[in-house]
């Protein structure tokens, strides 16, 4: 990446890159502590009011440390300052409102500054370059635009960059595959599921020699490798997975570089931390638990230390592109999906990709915690196709999860189709622990 770097110097910040470790320490201080100050000075806004309760004073942040004494911000809180309620700057610096989709209560608004929006294309266009399109792609846009941080957020990152866009929004399958064929696309963004179904039009209609795709851009969802090898087999693609919400700009905050071993994000605009989802403490390097971020320069709705409820974690070391921008792992889950079993947390995205490495193994399965002689117990039922031998699966799975997640548990296999089928993953697992 030292190399895709160079070729797009215009998109990083030549001093921020070539800070050494200690002098980014002290810069993302100096950040924070502008941040707070800024907000701060701002009479009954947001973040006046929840400084001023937990007591903070301008000039109190001299360590890490101190940072992490300062509250975090809930979704809660956001939906509860619709409309505008996060403002931080006057009316007539605002140039553009996105919104969450709200599937339950009040969306979440987030005001834009010209900077902001401008910040916003700049960091989007890095995970293009990164991703290696250049100026010469025609880059096929299918997330929605409108209220969404999605499609206008892809088209602002291509104009950035300098590459061509073909802003097509969702849908509309027929039309889809026309421009990608007569307009020889060459970078694809869209949602996972999407790309799986154009993949499949594509095979099914004899397309492939036709089109002229060489890289996917897929972002919004939780997706396995195997759905990510089939799009790139049948698409003839190598894909990217891009990390973003509408709450910290939208997408283009992150995305995994050539060698794909986690997600670089952009360190001089974010403050990442990682915490343990039930107790608020700020994990090591390396352990799992649910992203923070704080947004280091934003104006129109800055946040300080906001629970994502993403699951991941800050993966030590530097990549083997060289970069300097850290990164994160990807999205394992929600924070809300987590159970601590004899004190290690679990998430579902685990257990999955347990199972996926197995053979014989279905993806169904079921938890049941209760004590055992006061002890936590975790009996994990998992589907088994017949003809498997359900007993050296389940040695293989009871080996296989003591020696990744590290607690030793007792395993059942069983038929396929014995266990209940719900939509919502939560119901996988039955506590009966307080009972
Ligand atoms: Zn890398």
């Amino acid at each position: 990446m030292a190399q895709r770097i160079a070729e797009y110097q215009d998109l990083h910040d030549a001093e921020f890159v070539g800070l050494s470790g200690n002098d980014k320490a002290n810069y993302w201080l100096d950040s924070l502590e502008k941040l707070c100050k800024r907000v701060f000075s701002l009479p009954e806004s947001f973040y006046h009011r929840k400084l001023r309760n937990c007591g903070y004073q301008p000039g109190d942040l001299k360590d890490i440390q101190s940072f992490r004494k300062l509250p975090f911000t809930a979704k809660e809180e956001l939906r509860e300052a619709y409309p505008l309620g996060l403002q931080a700057v006057p009316d007539q610096d605002i140039i553009r409102i996105h919104s969450s989709s709200g599937t339950t209560g009040q969306p979440i608004i987030i005001p834009y500054t010209k900077k902001d929006v401008a910040d916003w294309a700049l960091m989007f266009a890095r995970c293009y370059a990164l991703s290696g399109v250049t100026k010469n792609d025609r880059v096929q846009i299918t997330p929605g635009y409108g209220l969404w941080t999605a499609g206008i957020g892809f088209q602002a990152g291509v104009e950035r960059l300098g590459a061509m866009a073909i802003p097509m929004g969702p849908g509309n399958t027929e039309k889809q595959l026309q421009m990608m064929v007569d307009l020889r696309s060459t970078v694809l963004c869209s949602t996972s599921s999407y790309a799986l179904l154009l993949a499949e039009e594509v095979t099914k209609r004899n397309l492939k020699e036709k089109i002229h795709l060489k890289t996917g851009i897929m972002g919004s969802e939780r997706w396995g490798e195997k759905m990510r090898a089939r799009i790139e087999a049948e698409l003839g693609i190598e894909t990217f997975d891009i990390y973003g919400l509408t709450e910290i700009y939208g997408p283009g905050i992150g995305i995994d570089c050539k060698f794909h071993d986690g997600l670089h994000y952009w360190s001089d605009f974010l403050y990442f931390e990682i915490i343990d989802p039930l107790t608020g403490e700020v994990l090591p390097d390396g352990e799992l638990g649910e992203l923070v971020i704080t947004t280091l320069v934003k104006e129109g709705a800055p946040l300080i230390r906001y629970r994502t409820r993403d699951l991941t974690r800050i993966i030590p070391g530097t990549c083997s592109c060289g970069s300097d921008y850290p990164r994160i792992d990807r999205i394992l889950g929600r924070s809300d999906d987590m159970i601590k079993v004899k004190a290690v947390n679990i998430y579902p995205g685990q257990i999955e990709e347990l199972l996926r490495g197995v053979k014989g193994a279905s993806s169904e399965y079921q938890i049941k915690l209760s004590k055992v002689d006061a002890r936590d117990h975790m009996l994990l039922r998992v589907e088994a196709e017949s003809g498997t031998d359900f007993e050296r699966l389940k040695e293989l799975i009871a080996t296989n999860f003591k020696k990744q997640i590290g607690v030793l548990i007792e395993v059942e296999i069983v038929p396929i189709g014995a266990l209940p089928r719900s939509e919502k993953k939560s119901k996988r697992v039955i506590d009966e622990r307080d009972l």
